[in-house]
């Protein structure tokens, strides 16, 4: 087993999105992603001629961690991308670290990795979460299998109206009890103004399936920039 992770980000922040918003959180973001959306608001993960990250072994990445984390409070690691499941032998091996004993962990993802073995057994006991956020028509990827991992949440991103069929369809056809499993929805938009144009409309979608809306708090706090 290689002891290292492509890395594009690590920084400290506060979670804007989904179950856990307003928490304070370290970020890990992962370089490498196997979609290509046409809104990703994370290009530098992935896309030619813009890409940013590095193969960084697990001491620089502990060290960094633990600086960030050292004399505060933070107790919750968001691992994202990118697609962080694409690495998930070694950030089972990495986040086996002490550490990460007592802090929380919560992967935002794509869905479209299977846990391998070594994912399962490490998350066996520990305090994880998976957002899956299900890519589909509208965000220019062709229809792949999602997986639904043991204490998920989904996470839609709500492009226009059409996403509205979008989300019902594959809610019916996962066969998702969106009274156990909750569903998340959220504007796209880098801009605090291309989101709010979408409110209307979101929020009526979520009150007629009981569905929850999250914002992209990062845009409102601190616009479109890295490392938020
Ligand atoms: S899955 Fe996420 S990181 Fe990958 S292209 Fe889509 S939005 Fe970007």
């Amino acid at each position: 087993m290689s002891e290292q992770l492509f890395i594009s980000e690590i920084f400290k922040s506060v979670q804007g999105e989904g179950s856990k918003i307003g928490t304070p959180s370290v970020f890990l973001r992962l370089g490498i992603c196997n979609l290509q959306c046409v809104w990703c608001d994370t290009p530098y993960t992935w896309k030619k001629g813009l890409t940013d990250y590095k193969a960084r072994g697990f001491d620089w990445v502990l060290r960094k961690i633990a600086s960030l984390t050292r004399g505060s409070g933070v107790g919750n690691i968001v691992v994202t991308g990118g697609e962080p499941l694409l690495q998930q032998a070694q950030l089972a091996e990495l986040l086996s670290f002490k550490l990460f004993d007592d802090m929380e962990i919560e992967f935002e993802t794509n869905g479209s990795m299977p846990l391998l073995p070594a994912m399962k057994s490490f998350i066996k006991g520990r305090r994880v979460t998976f957002t899956i956020s299900p890519k589909l028509a509208d965000s220019g990827n062709k229809p792949y299998k999602v997986h639904l991992y043991p204490n998920s949440v989904l996470k839609f991103v709500y492009v226009s109206k059409k996403s509205e069929k979008l989300i019902d369809d594959f809610i019916k056809n996962s066969g998702v009890d969106t009274l156990r499993t909750k569903v998340y929805i959220m504007p796209e938009g880098t801009s605090v103004e291309a989101m709010s144009q979408k409110y209307k409309d979101l929020l009526k979608y979520c009150e007629k399936r009981g569905y929850h809306f999250t914002p992209r708090l990062q845009i409102y706090l601190f616009g479109n920039t890295r490392a938020t």
